[in-house]
């Protein structure tokens, strides 16, 4: 075969073969195919699309570019994905909490992009904890403890990994059929039975309508289930943030409280991981309402609790994490609240940018080399529509300097309006199927 022939039918709106997009991704993998090649065939996508078995192929040919897990387990293996939100840790509680349900969790995660925190930053605030496992390790991890959110080895994915490189200095990230290929090819060779995908849409998300979450939701459906995974979506708000916390270890203290049983530290996030998982166990065949029972029970009654410090010291962190978390968590030496300047009700909250004033304090990255700051973050932020009052806190800022302070507080200020009491739409707004 030859790339060119590919590229070219693309250009032209015609349709390339299953064979021919699995022989490209397989090219993309072993550098048969070349960066410019690469470069012309994602820009062709981005301008003319795939079509869904084009995409299909594509993302299974990714998929199967490098090792693709196979699991011999007493339970099914399902997973959760999110397109990324501020204050969004759903997969710390989501995984064991699916765990002690019965389900393994092989959940194989990313790190922070653009203003979004990363699931494995997150837990990396843990200290000792590394997310950079072999095969092997997942393997063993999985099978004792039900759960293990780890790194990508070089081994998942790698056309993705060609591809993504080219994309991401080529302005064709944004592709509907690219992203599809991309979050799936690497989500899918887990080896999963089941997967919920849970499509972010607001201010704090990457799409910012309900009409551009709603076409990725229904091709990352489509596709999925086109490779023989099931799989729903959830489309979700993110005009708040999730939790009240944004930052990695101020997260991890959260998640740490809705485990403690405390559902009222954080109850949206709280709610979603129980929509999300209990749309997954319908998925392999519960009742709604037995599978929203068991996932509760499973966190108010502190197994979840049980099946994440046991994967926290597998992973290397503490052996007593469940006990003594506060202890463990590292903590910024500069704190200090952020005062309303007005009466009224909080009327809007740019999430972008709060994840943003994050990133500046150091919990996030501006380049990839970039170490990040796990201490730093906001806490006690208040959501879209409470009510306030002037000199009350709207957040607490957690920062290394007292510079490094005054800036959030400053970003924080432009970024959450007071005005009239605002409409606060549902958490769930659509679900995919
Ligand atoms: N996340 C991914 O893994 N790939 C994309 O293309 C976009 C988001």
């Amino acid at each position: 075969m030859d790339a060119r022939a590919i590229i070219a039918k693309v250009r032209n709106r015609d349709q390339p073969s299953a064979g021919e997009l699995r022989w490209f991704a397989a090219g993309l993998a072993s550098k048969q195919v070349s960066q410019a090649q690469a470069g012309a065939f994602a820009m062709a996508v981005c301008l003319n699309g795939l079509g869904e078995a084009g995409r299909v192929a594509l993302t299974t040919g990714m998929r199967d570019s490098g090792d693709v897990l196979e699991w011999d387990l007493p339970g099914p293996v399902l997973d959760k994905h999110s397109t990324g939100g501020v204050g969004d840790c759903v997969s710390l509680i989501l995984a064991p909490a699916l765990a002690a349900c019965g389900v393994f969790v092989p959940m194989i995660s990313g790190r922070g992009l653009g203003h979004t925190g990363g699931t494995l930053d997150k837990l990396e605030a843990i200290p000792g904890l590394s997310t950079d496992v072999t095969e092997a390790a997942l393997r063993r991890i999985v099978r004792k403890t039900g759960c293990a959110i780890v790194g990508a080895t070089g081994r998942i994915a790698p056309a993705d990994k060609a591809l993504y490189a080219v994309r991401d200095v080529t302005a064709t990230v944004d592709s509907i059929d690219l992203i599809t290929a991309s979050i799936l090819s690497k989500k899918l060779a887990a080896g999963l039975d089941g997967l919920i995908m849970d499509v972010k849409v607001g201010t704090g998300a990457f799409m910012k309508t309900p009409a551009a979450a709603l076409a990725l939701a229904q091709s990352l459906v489509t596709t999925a289930n086109g490779t023989g995974c099931p799989t729903a979506a959830l489309i979700s708000d993110m005009n708040t943030p999730l939790a009240p916390a944004l930052g990695n270890a101020v997260e991890v203290g959260v998640c740490m409280e809705v485990l403690s049983g405390n559902r009222l530290a954080a109850p949206r996030l709280h709610d979603l991981t129980v929509a999300l998982g209990a749309r997954l166990l319908v998925l392999h065949g519960m009742a709604k309402g037995e599978a929203e029972n068991q996932l509760t029970t499973a966190i108010s009654s502190g197994r979840a609790m049980g099946h994440f410090a046991e994967m926290v010291a597998a992973l290397g962190g503490p052996p007593d994490m469940a006990d003594d978390w506060r202890t463990h968590l590292p903590k910024a030496p500069v704190v200090g609240d952020v005062m309303a300047p007005d009466d009224g009700y909080v009327a809007a909250i740019d999430g972008e940018a709060l994840g943003f004033a994050v990133v500046a304090l150091g919990g996030g990255r501006r380049v990839e080399t970039d170490k990040i700051d796990s201490a730093v973050g906001l806490t006690e932020v208040l959501g879209l529509g409470e009510k306030v009052t002037r000199g009350q806190p709207l957040c607490v800022v957690h920062a290394r300097t007292e510079e490094g302070a005054e800036a959030a507080a400053a970003a924080v200020l432009r970024a959450i309006k007071i005005g009239p009491k605002p409409a606060v739409g549902p958490l769930v707004i659509e679900e995919v199927s």
